[in-house]
């Protein structure tokens, strides 16, 4: 939308813009605020003065967006709506923190030292991650700074189109990975899905449009299902007397995006598309009842899918949220579609819709500890886990694994419950448990029957740690948990051992071999060697792995000399790197033919859209878009992004593994086989497993462009008895890098 006014009318929309918010903020706001929020207008108003935004509009409208959000959605108060309009003034103008404090006081201070960025500092691994790290430092201290930002970023997403491409595809990763995680966490959910349904929107442009478009057109008919569904249920419901309201709505695009992807399915195939909300009024103490009478009222027409009700007012989630869910099945009409229905007082959507703010509300003073609390009070026990100077990229990755988790309870003999990330296992509810219980954990009993360490525990399930004296952590440990105090136990009990066996190294390489190392500059030592630390050779003299012939060398020709060796080597290395083909992907804006390699995580192929990720040792990878690690990379690293297109006018070939799953029959390899065979493709190698009627082939063919791979892929899916199709490298498991010690 092009941008075009003039001061007049510019000024008189900045006003009416600020009226409007006046006039929703009523509702949060004392008579003597008014004065306060004017004063943060005017501020703000003359600090940004000279500013634009992308799009052309004066500077001053994404603040007054920002403020609105943050009393409209998220129902937050004077000093919320102070900050917001404050929240670029340090960042982008001369005006100062002490400033700030002078006029508006500590606590707005406070929140808009928290959202503003750490700038400069070249010497950080990750401005972005320490940027995250900074704001979840003063989450602890004070929540609606991250409130605040919530409110930033959705108003950010909602214009991004007016942003360069490389520039969307930053901010929509650092939106998926990072806040919208942290609005479900906070149980934001409607900002939570707007959320990610513009990632979508800008990360996978053609996937939205596809649904988006589909869910239009059959907007019409789940309308009337919809109607016809609730029908009877609202006749009765008006019989009992409850006072109510139904609203239907359909699942979100990001939602049914990730179905589609995680069941490889097409649209037509989700099949809980339509959902249904029914919001009652009630006393506090009739809560209960009502939503159970309603459930039995909604099941006395449908049928309910059995292992779909969810009841989270009897126990409800962390971050807040109380509602009954179940699934039923709408056999009324001719389709027989099922329907997600979600049963839930007004209280209760107030505090889903609008989270935090709203939760506070309701909260009565001598509450027990809400869960809420509870979090928080775990993100600044993780906090302490992390020593300054530890790697921001690190923390903001525990950050995810262990607080965004959805959870589950779990009980130990006795019936005392504990509760788990989804994901947890034995091994970390021994950790859980007791320390010593953790480190010496063989396996356990659930209920009542032996597993091992790195079963995954399930909602409801009891268990009985088994331990043994001799048992204890192996590097391997790690892939067993999910949990950072299970993790960081590991942690501590091998690097303990492995100091104990770097100080027996040490002692080896100064009696065995007459070495000081203390003599060498550490860090051509460490070049040299091809290690971290001294205290890594140190491991692996101690440990009988470390090439003994070095030491040797070492001690014979000296430093220098084996240094000019390896520089030699090194050079003979790259020269034949270059002569991989270059000329098949164009790179930044100039679009220049440069060296790279293809990311292992996705293994994209000719075709794919794709961007290029510039490594910490300077090489060029080419991930996926859609990669999830790229995601990541983007998120935290943004600026070492670079613009790839392949190159249309060669053809290069790539390795594709693929995997076929189908009932087995006679005959079915065979029939997978003439596929490949048809389009004229070699396969490389092939696998087929065979377990309990079902048959798993795997094979790896050689293609030179996504669209034939398309094409294969459509093929193979019209097999008899196929169940699904995949391409195993976009799914590989992005846990491996946790593997590195
Ligand atoms: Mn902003």
């Amino acid at each position: 939308m092009a941008y075009n006014l003039t001061e007049e009318q510019e000024n008189q929309e900045i006003v009416r813009r600020y009226r409007e918010l006046l006039k929703h903020a009523k509702p949060y706001i004392k008579e003597g605020d008014t004065k306060i929020i004017k004063k943060a207008f005017h501020t703000a108003v003359d600090a940004h003065k000279e500013m634009r935004r992308k799009s052309g509009e004066p500077y001053i409208f994404h603040p007054i967006a920002v403020a609105q959000i943050a009393v409209e959605e998220i129902g937050l108060g004077p000093t919320s709506i102070v900050a917001a309009l404050l929240h670029d003034v340090v960042e982008d103008t001369p005006i100062t923190l002490e400033e700030i404090e002078k006029g508006f006081g500590k606590k707005v201070a406070m929140i808009i030292d928290g959202l503003t960025k750490i700038s400069g500092g070249h010497n950080v691994e990750s401005q972005q991650a320490e940027n995250f790290r900074k704001m979840v430092l003063t989450l602890s201290e004070d929540v609606r700074v991250i409130l605040v930002k919530l409110a930033d970023r959705l108003h950010n997403m909602r214009t991004l189109g007016s942003m360069p491409r490389h520039k969307q595809l930053k901010i929509a990763s650092e939106t998926i990975y990072f806040y919208a995680p942290l609005a479900h966490r906070l149980g934001l959910y409607a900002i939570k899905t707007e959320l990610e349904d513009l990632y979508l929107k800008y990360a996978e442009p053609e996937s939205y449009q596809a649904i988006q478009e589909k869910l239009s057109k059959t907007a019409a008919e789940r309308t009337r299902n919809i109607r016809e569904f609730i029908r009877p249920v609202q006749a009765k419901l008006r019989d009992m007397h409850l006072e109510f309201k139904i609203k239907g709505r359909s699942k979100s695009v990001y939602s049914i995006w990730k179905k589609m992807n995680a069941q490889q399915i097409p649209f037509e195939e989700v099949y809980d598309l339509l959902a249904v909300r029914i919001i009652v009024e009630a006393d506090k103490e009739q809560e209960k009842t009502h939503c159970w009478n309603i459930y039995s009222v909604i099941t006395d027409f449908y049928r309910p899918k059995p292992d779909r009700l969810r009841d989270w007012i009897s126990n409800p989630k962390s971050n807040g949220y109380e509602s009954l869910h179940s699934t039923v099945m709408n056999d009324a009409g001719d389709t027989g579609k099922w329907v997600e229905v979600q049963i839930r007082t007004t209280r209760m959507d107030e505090i889903a819709e609008k989270g935090y703010a709203a939760h506070w509300k309701y909260k009565d003073k001598d509450d027990a500890k809400s869960g809420l609390d509870e979090w928080i009070g775990q993100v600044s026990e993780l906090l302490s886990q992390h020593k300054e100077g530890d790697s921001a990229v690190e923390f903001i990755q525990d950050f995810r694994t262990n607080l965004f988790n959805k959870e589950i309870f779990v009980f130990t003999p006795t019936g005392d419950a504990k509760v788990l990330p989804t994901g947890g296992t034995v091994l970390d509810f021994a950790f859980d448990l007791h320390t010593q219980v953790g480190l010496h954990c063989t396996g356990a009993y659930v209920n009542h029957k032996v597993v091992p360490k790195n079963h995954k525990l399930k909602n409801g399930d009891q268990i009985k740690v088994l331990t043994s004296d001799t048992e204890e952590p192996t590097k391997e440990w790690y892939e067993y948990v999910s949990t950072s105090k299970a993790r960081k136990k590991i942690k501590d009990f091998l690097n303990e051992k492995r100091r104990n066996i770097a100080g027996k190294g040490e002692k080896i390489t100064v009696q065995k071999f007459g070495i000081d190392f203390g003599k060498y500059n550490r860090r051509e030592l460490l070049f040299y060697l091809n290690k971290e630390s001294l205290l890594d050779v140190y491991y692996e003299i101690g440990q009988g792995e470390f090439d003994e012939k070095v030491l040797i060398e070492l001690k014979e020709y000296g430093i220098e000399k084996l240094l000019e060796r390896k520089a030699n080597q090194e050079e003979e290395v790259s020269k034949r790197a270059k002569e991989l083909n270059k000329k098949a992907l164009l790179v930044g804006e100039t679009q220049e033919e440069v060296d790279y390699v293809l990311a292992s995580c996705c293994n994209p192929i000719h075709g794919d859209d794709v961007l290029g990720y510039v490594t910490a040792d300077g090489a060029l990878e080419i991930h996926k878009t859609k990669c999830e690690r790229a995601t990541e990379l983007m998120a935290n690293y943004g600026y070492r992004v670079v613009k790839a297109k392949w190159n249309e006018s060669v053809s290069y070939d790539f390795d594709v593994t693929i995997k076929v799953i189908g009932t087995d029959r006679r005959g079915f390899i065979t029939d997978v086989s003439a596929e490949i065979s048809k389009l004229d493709l070699n396969i490389t190698c092939m696998k087929a497993e065979t377990k309990t009627g079902i048959i798993e082939d795997t094979f790896t063919v050689s293609l030179n462009s996504s669209q034939l791979l398309d094409k294969l892929l459509d093929n193979l899916r019209k097999v008899p008895q196929v169940i699904t199709v995949e391409r195993v490298d976009d799914k590989k498991e992005k846990k491996k890098k946790r593997a590195k010690k």
